[in-house]
């Protein structure tokens, strides 16, 4: 087994990781940015190193993050998510320096992370993927052709795209020409390529996506699913496991298609394979996250399986141990991203100090956050401050569950997800499970949250206008 990680990342996904080698024994190496020297990561991890002054840069900078690594003698290199956790230039690095990179190999991270390579590798073996084009792009003439055939609305996709950005919806010709330029040059600024793609637009899907475990002794299973469809902007707000679709014949057949899709790719690692589910059952492969995600607790809350030390152990050699047999889901997991952000602004970020913290607990509660009181928000990063997650026997054990825990989450200071959050707890149609990945734009009145607002919040919101009126 390893000696010593280096946690190549930050915020909750840090000490995420940390808690993992702590249990195995492992010592850790954080790295942080000036904006990051206040940390909770940073104090968790037995040493820690600056890694640059500006707040972005450090965490990009793979020559400079290998060869810490190297001076302070650490076996193994632990990337998250975000930032180099999906680049195979670091992943290369760490493989030609001799330091372990606990993920996929560089090869599979770059075969999936492009969508295009992606859905070619999967038709070859015979998963289905969302009808789509042939390849990327090589005209307008031929975006048009293709959206006449297949008929309107289309989704243009960044082949590079990831975390919701690089998407764009087209109802109708006029609307298709338009938005593929912007698509192109967005994809440009943003992934450094201007290859896109079109895909059919699914009306009204399910997002679910299957958790895969693979190890270097040809072994490879799923754990079962997440839907993860209550989004904003394509992004992610709320995931549950298992999903209220699925039904045992529909589970065993997504399984068996993500196992495959994880064996086409040569997939080492937990990886995981998101899918679009129609409102007639029809699946399709979206794309493949070679990467731990953000919603893997809800998945280790149902089979009691800790992800991140399997991605240490599987990193580190050992076979899986565990046969698709004995993996086994009880009950229901529910998990709420809470985000430093305003719903009512579009959920614009926003960072500042943070006045009270009161963490939710409990049976069957469990927090994974980056935050505490008097801890001041930085405004460059991820705009995800905690994760809440719960578990209970049923549906409506873990909604009641969720909705109790949200009651008692008090975070002032900065607008955040929470009364939101509270709010789609109250919804009778997530409720009862009538949702799908359009719920939250087809719900405008979920932002009338007034009364699930914290009221010292809004006395707070009163004095800072009087203050201003006054000019105090
Ligand atoms: P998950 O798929 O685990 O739910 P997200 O898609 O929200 O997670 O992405 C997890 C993190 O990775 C977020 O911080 C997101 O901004 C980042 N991310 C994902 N894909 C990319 C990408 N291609 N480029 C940059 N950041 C990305
Ligand atoms: P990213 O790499 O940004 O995660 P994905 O391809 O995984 O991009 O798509 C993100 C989300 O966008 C999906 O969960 C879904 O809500 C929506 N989406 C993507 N492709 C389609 C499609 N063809 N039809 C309908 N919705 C889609
Ligand atoms: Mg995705």
């Amino acid at each position: 087994m390893f000696k010593k990680v280096l946690v190549a990342n930050r915020g909750e996904i840090a000490t995420r990781v940390i808690r993992a080698c702590k249990e195995l024994g492992i010592a850790t190496v954080a790295i942080y940015s000036e904006a990051d020297a206040t940390s909770l990561y940073v104090k968790k991890a037995d040493e820690s190193y600056l890694v640059g002054p500006g707040p972005i840069e450090g965490y990009l900078n793979i020559h400079r993050i290998v060869d810490l690594a190297l001076k302070v003698g650490v076996d193994a290199i632990h990337p998250g998510y975000g930032f180099l956790s999906e680049k195979p230039s670091f992943a290369e690095l760490c493989e030609k320096k001799g330091i372990t990179f606990i993920g996929p190999t560089s090869q599979a991270i770059a075969d999936m992370g492009d969508k295009v390579m992606a859905r070619e590798m999967m038709k070859k073996a015979g998963v289905s993927v969302v009808p789509g084009t042939e390849g990327s792009l090589k005209g307008v003439e031929e975006a048009v052709v293709f959206a006449r055939d297949i008929g309107y609305p289309v989704m243009i996709k960044a082949s590079g795209g990831g975390g919701g950005r690089g998407l764009r919806v087209a109802r109708d010709e006029k609307e298709l020409i338009k938005n593929l330029e912007i698509a192109q040059s967005e994809s440009r600024a943003a992934f450094g390529i201007s290859d896109v793609f079109l895909e059919k637009y699914i009306e009204k899907p399910h997002h679910i996506e299957f958790q895969i475990l693979a190890d270097k002794h040809g072994n490879a299973i799923h754990l079962g699913e997440r839907d993860c469809s209550i989004q904003r902007r394509h992004q992610k707000l709320i995931e549950i496991s298992p999903s209220l679709i699925l039904d045992a014949e529909l589970r065993e057949r997504m399984g068996i298609a993500a196992v495959k899709a994880a064996k086409a790719a040569h997939y080492v690692n937990a990886g995981t394979v998101e899918f679009l589910v129609d409102d007639k059952r029809n699946f399709y492969f979206l794309e493949m996250n070679t990467r731990i995600q953000v919603e893997h607790t809800i998945t280790e809350e149902v089979t009691g399986i800790d992800l991140v030390k399997k991605q240490i152990e599987i990193a580190a050699g050992r076979p899986l141990g565990i046969g698709q047999d004995k993996v086994q889901a009880r009950g229901f997991a529910m998990e709420c991203r809470i985000c430093a952000e305003d719903p009512k602004n579009n959920f614009r970020p926003n960072g500042g100090r943070v006045t009270a913290y009161y963490s939710p607990g409990g049976i069957g509660v469990r927090i994974d956050g980056a935050i505490y009181k008097d801890y001041v928000i930085p405004g460059f990063y991820d705009s995800m401050v905690a994760k809440l997650v719960v578990r209970g026997r049923d549906w409506d054990e873990v909604v009641s569950r969720m909705r109790r825990s949200l009651d008692e989450f008090v975070i002032r200071g900065v607008k955040t997800t929470i009364p939101f959050l509270r709010k789609i707890m109250n919804d009778p149609d997530f409720i009862k499970g009538n949702f799908d990945t359009g719920y939250i734009d087809r719900k405008p009145e979920l932002l009338d949250y007034a009364e699930y607002e914290d009221p010292i919040d809004k006395v707070a919101a009163i004095s800072a206008a009087i203050a201003a009126y006054h000019g105090f």
